[in-house]
């Protein structure tokens, strides 16, 4: 130990001609680089109100990422200075409070440095017995207590809810017909596979029904009401028809806040129904899962403990910088089975790195894997969980007061009054386009960015109110610059 604690001799130029690693040759230097663009980074989070929401980039700017492949580096100054003149100014803008499109996360300052720290590491996190996987099994131990979830439910980071719902998929799948499926794929069951969700579901669960190799035709989407939630008394319809029929209903996906206008489906009808009938109970609760945080909000997500899984996002309302998904399972023992491989290179053993039984490479598809778990880790244990709901149950204020505004404006018809935070409302008596038209012209101002959607086959105005930067102050600058474009349009 002693020798390995010696000073390495100092390079010569020689040497510095000859340097094979990739470390820099001047640390002082670098560390003072370094420094710099932390606090720029900072500031540029701190100052974030006063830029645009959104800007283009320009021309120059997009030119830089066209050049050929550079056979020489360059300073670390000049590549960092890059940085902060063609990247930092154009990014999404989701960290803006006026920014409401889609439904993005605004992360926080603390995920900001738990990135950096991540990196830093370095860790692979697909398994091995090191400090990483203890963290990440924090988080499941966590999320277990947070749904009333059994000890040995397990636990895995994904890049979002897309990944997670696929992975529930596949597990309900190999619950509903047996291991033998992961060798001879559909050959395995004996009646056809039938999955049901609404009519409002994410596009990503007909995704997982394709990719699972069970097909989309397969996917049975039930009617929803007038909110958005699904109907419980068409879902047993379909699934008396589908059973009278010959084939096996395996799978109901309920979703805890719809993408659309973040309907929660009724949970606790949805899983006695699952119960009654043998079926794997799934919720995306992509968007509304984290509610369960909430004091104010728990009760609209009551039902989700009783469930066989849960896919969520911690980098949605959970504020963690992206990404950060997560699927939660009840049957641990199932969910390994569904993917865990024996490889001779992944041998395990009873001490030393290669200690612990089960790895997270075992529950999934992905085999090497950053370290997700410290970002939510450092966001939860910085924030706590209350002052994280609380900033959920804020932003569904916010939507309640922009729907009561919208109510009351004369320019505006509101299409569904919010469960969550997302707002949806069009200009009264104007066609499909105007809306569309408004939209673009407030992210070209760079003062708002909501998207638009399409409800009952016509286009809305979409407001994602995600970000827990976002004030009532915000609200009103944002209407009215939609009602002063309005005009514009209307008048020009
Ligand atoms: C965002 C979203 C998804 C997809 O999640 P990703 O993290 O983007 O992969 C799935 N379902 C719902 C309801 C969503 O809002």
């Amino acid at each position: 130990m002693r020798e390995l604690e010696a000073k390495a001799p100092l390079e010569t130029p020689g040497d510095l001609e000859r340097r094979t690693t990739l470390d820099p040759s001047d640390w002082r230097d670098f560390s003072r680089n370094a420094h710099e663009i932390l606090d720029d980074l900072i500031a540029h989070v701190e100052s974030i109100r006063q830029r645009s929401v959104w800007q283009p980039a320009p021309e120059d700017t997009r030119a830089r990422f066209t050049r050929s492949l550079p056979r020489e580096g360059r300073q670390i100054a000049d590549v960092l200075d890059d940085v902060r003149a063609h990247v930092m100014p154009f990014a999404t803008g989701n960290l803006h409070p006026l920014f409401m499109g889609w439904v993005q996360g605004a992360g926080t300052p603390i995920g900001m440095l738990a990135e950096l720290i991540s990196a830093g590491l370095n860790m692979n996190c697909g398994g091995r017995d090191h400090i990483g996987i203890e963290v990440e099994q924090q988080i499941v131990r966590w999320m277990r207590e947070a749904f009333d979830y059994p000890e040995d439910a397990t636990g895995l980071f994904l890049t979002g809810s897309s990944m997670a719902n696929f992975l529930a998929t596949v597990i309900a799948k190999v619950d509903a017909i047996g291991d033998a499926t992961r060798e001879t794929g559909l050959r395995s069951a004996s009646r056809e596979l039938i999955a049901y969700t609404s009519k409002a579901s994410h596009g990503c669960i007909a995704q997982a029904m394709q990719v699972s190799g069970i097909g989309s035709a397969n996917l049975r989407l039930v009617d929803i009401d007038a909110s958005g939630a699904l109907r419980t008394d068409i879902l047993q319809d379909m699934i008396a028809i589908d059973r009278a029929n010959g084939r096996q209903p395996f799978l109901i996906v309920a979703t805890a806040g719809t993408v659309n206008t973040g309907a929660i489906d009724p949970l606790p009808e949805i899983s006695m129904i699952a119960e009654g009938e043998g079926l794997w109970f799934h919720v995306d609760g992509a968007i509304g899962a984290l509610a369960i945080f909430s004091d104010k909000l728990r009760h609209l997500v009551k039902g989700i403990e009783r469930s066989h899984s849960i896919a969520l996002d911690f980098h949605k309302c959970g504020q963690v910088p992206y990404d950060a998904g997560f699927l939660l399972v009840r049957k641990g023992e199932v969910h390994k089975r569904a993917f865990a491989q024996s490889s001779s290179y992944l041998q395990r053993a009873d001490r030393g790195l290669p200690a612990g039984e089960t790895w997270p490479c075992d529950l999934g598809v992905d085999l090497s894997r950053g370290f997700r778990a410290l970002k939510t880790w450092m966001t939860i244990e910085t924030l706590g969980a209350e002052r994280l709901g609380a900033s959920i149950a804020h932003t569904c204020e916010l939507a309640d007061y922009l729907a009561k505004c919208v109510r009351q404006s004369k320019a505006f018809e509101l299409c569904v009054q919010p469960t969550l935070n997302i707002v949806c409302f069009r200009v009264r008596g104007e066609d499909d386009s105007i809306n569309r038209e408004l939209v673009l012209d407030l992210h070209e101002s760079g003062i708002a960015a909501p998207s638009w959607t399409e409800i009952d086959g016509k286009c809305v105005i979409r407001c994602a109110i995600i970000n827990h930067r976002t004030t009532r102050n915000d609200i009103d600058t944002f209407l009215s610059a939609l009602e002063s474009l309005l005009e514009k349009r209307l008048n020009p």
